[in-house]
C-alpha cells in the first residue's frame, strides 16, 4: 500500500513549491489507492510562527488537497506533529549511538568556531572533523561516560564513513552515488536535546510506514544521510523522488524578489484554486499530451512519478493568467456571479444574480480573473459620470453630433438585439459616408465612458434600449452636441 506524506515546517505561509510537493504526494497517493499524510515538522523552535499550521491546512484545503491522516484527523501513526514525538527521537538517537552509527560530541560553540575558521583559512569546505574535536572518539569511553554522568552539554552526531560511496535510487533522477567523504557528521540531537530535521524525519517516515518520500530537490543533499540512518537502524529505506526546482523566468531559483511565492498571495489576487493547482501540477511534470487543462480528477488519473522532469521548471505567471482565463471561460456563469456578488455589493453595486451572470458572460473573454469584474464593468450598472479624455479627444468631433443623433433615432426603432443593431449601424454609416468605426467608437465613449470593453453591440443589447438612448442623449448634451 502506497503511503506518502507532505511534511511542511510551519513557517507562516505555503510556498508554491510546497503546494506542488503536497499536490504530487496527493496525486500519487490517489492514483495508487494509497494514503496521503500531513505531518507538521516543527522541531526548529526558533522558526515557529503562531497559527501557521492551521493556516497551512486552510490553504491546502482551499487547493482541494485533503489528507487521510493529519494532526486534525488523527490516524494510527500519530501524533502527526513532531514536537509531540520528542521522546521517540531521543530514543533513536541513543539507539544509533548504541549501534556505533552515531556518537556524542562535547564541543563548545567557541571550539566549533575555531574549527570553522581553521577550515576557512585552509580553503576547505566545512565538515566536522571527528579526529581533532572533543567527542567520544577522541576522549575515549571513560571520559565520555564521566561527561555524560555530569550532564555536560553535548550533541549526538552521525558517524559517516570516511571513505566509500553512499548509493540510493531516485525515482526521478535515477541511481545516485555520493562519496561518503563529502557528507558531514550531521548533528542528530542538538545540545538542547531537540532533534534535527534529519533524525526526526527518518524516524517518522519509518514509524508512519512511508513508502515513497516525494520532496523538493533542495532535500537531495540530505538523502545520503537519511540512507545511512535507515541502514544503521536496520530499517527498510523508502523510495525517494526529488522534484525539480522552481525557477524565475531568468532561470534563477524562484524568489520573492521576482514575484509572489506564497500560495496565499495568489489566492488573494483572485486566482481560482483549480487554475493554480492545474498550473502548479505542470511545473516539472509532463502528461505527454498537448492538453494543458486538467481537473483534479484528471490529474489523479494521469499523474505518475516517472514522468516528472529532472530539469528545473520556470514559474511563468503569464501562463498562470492564461490558465486562469481558461477556467474563467469554462465555469458556469451562475457560479461566477455567486462568487463575485459580495465584491460587487462592496463596490456599491446593487444587482440581480441573473443580470450579473450576463455581465460576466459579456466580459469574461477580456479579463484574466473574476475579481477584475467589479472595476471592469461599472458602466454596466451605472451611467458614466465621466468620459476617458484621451479617447474622447481622439474620436469625438463636434460634427459627429448630428449624425449620431440620427443614428440614435434609427436605433430606437430597431429590434434591440446585437445583430440588427450592428446591421442598422453599418447601413447608416454607409448612407452617411462616415466610417462605421467612427460610430462604434463614439457609441462606446457615450455609453460606457471608456475606450475598452466587451463587444459594443452585445453591451448595448444587455444594457437595454432605454438606458443606451438615455446615455447617448446625456453625452450629446455634455459634449455640446
Ligand atoms: N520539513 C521539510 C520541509 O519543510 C520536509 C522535507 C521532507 O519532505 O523531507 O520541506
Amino acid at each position: 500500500m502506497v503511503r506518502v506524506r507532505f511534511a511542511p515546517s510551519p513557517t507562516g505561509y505555503l510556498h508554491v513549491g510546497g503546494l506542488r510537493t503536497a499536490l504530487y504526494n496527493y496525486l500519487f497517493a490517489k492514483r495508487h489507492g494509497g494514503v496521503c499524510i500531513l505531518r507538521i515538522e516543527d522541531t526548529d523552535r526558533t522558526r515557529l510562527v503562531e497559527g501557521a499550521a492551521e493556516a497551512l491546512l486552510t490553504t491546502l484545503r482551499w487547493a482541494g488537497i485533503e489528507f487521510d491522516e493529519s494532526p486534525e484527523k488523527g490516524g494510527d501513526c500519530g501524533p502527526y506533529v513532531q514536537s509531540e514525538r520528542f521522546d521517540l527521537y531521543r530514543q533513536y538517537a541513543a539507539e544509533l549511538v548504541e549501534r556505533g552509527a552515531a556518537y556524542y560530541a562535547f564541543d563548545t560553540a567557541e571550539e566549533l568556531d575555531a574549527m570553522r575558521k581553521r577550515m576557512q583559512d585552509a580553503g576547505v569546505a566545512w565538515r566536522y572533523d571527528r579526529t581533532t574535536m572533543r567527542n567520544q572518539y577522541t576522549l575515549g569511553e571513560a571520559e565520555t561516560k564521566r561527561l555524560l554522568a555530569e550532564d555536560a552539554p553535548k550533541t549526538v552526531r552521525m558517524k559517516v564513513p570516511l571513505s566509500g560511496e553512499i548509493r540510493f535510487d531516485d525515482l526521478v533522477r535515477g541511481p545516485i552515488e555520493v562519496p561518503a567523504r563529502d557528507v558531514d557528521d550531521q548533528i542528530l540531537l542538538k545540545s538542547d536535546n531537540f532533534p534535527t530535521y534529519h533524525l526526526a524525519n527518518i524516524v517518522d517516515d519509518h514509524f508512519m510506514n512511508i513508502t515513497h518520500v516525494i520532496r523538493g530537490e533542495e532535500w537531495l543533499p540530505s538523502t545520503p544521510k537519511h540512507a545511512l540512518l535507515y541502514d544503521a537502524l536496520g530499517w527498510e529505506r523508502p523510495q525517494f523522488a526529488h522534484l525539480p526546482l522552481l525557477l524565475n523566468p531568468d532561470k534563477t531559483k524562484l524568489s520573492k524578489r521576482q514575484g509572489d511565492v506564497a500560495v496565499e498571495d495568489y489566492r488573494e489576487k483572485g486566482y481560482f484554486h483549480e487554475a493554480l493547482v492545474n498550473f502548479v501540477a505542470l511545473l516539472g511534470w509532463n502528461p505527454s499530451s498537448d492538453r494543458e487543462i486538467f481537473s483534479m480528477q484528471e490529474l489523479i488519473d494521469t499523474f505518475d512519478l516517472p514522468k516528472v522532469n529532472k530539469a528545473g521548471a520556470v514559474f511563468d505567471v503569464q501562463k498562470l493568467d492564461w490558465m486562469n482565463s481558461e477556467y474563467l471561460r469554462a465555469k458556469p456563469l451562475d457560479e461566477l456571479a455567486r462568487d463575485i456578488m459580495p465584491a460587487m455589493q462592496a463596490s456599491g453595486v446593487t444587482t440581480t444574480p441573473d443580470y450579473l451572470a450576463s455581465v460576466i458572460g459579456l466580459v469574461r473573454e477580456r479579463i484574466h480573473k473574476l475579481n477584475e469584474v467589479p472595476a471592469f464593468t461599472t458602466y454596466m450598472f451605472h451611467a458614466p459620470t465621466e468620459y476617458e479624455a484621451e479617447f474622447k479627444e481622439k474620436h469625438w468631433l463636434p460634427e459627429h453630433a448630428a449624425p449620431v443623433r440620427s443614428l440614435a433615432e434609427r436605433l430606437a426603432t430597431t429590434e434591440w438585439h446585437h445583430t440588427p443593431l450592428q446591421e442598422v449601424t453599418k447601413a447608416f454609416a454607409k448612407e452617411s459616408g462616415i466610417k462605421v468605426g467612427v460610430f462604434m467608437n463614439v457609441l462606446r465613449l457615450m455609453i460606457t465612458g471608456r475606450s475598452v470593453g466587451a463587444g459594443m453591440f452585445e453591451t448595448m443589447e444587455l444594457l437595454g434600449k432605454e438606458e443606451c438612448l438615455k446615455r447617448v442623449e446625456t453625452a450629446l448634451k455634455a459634449f455640446g452636441g
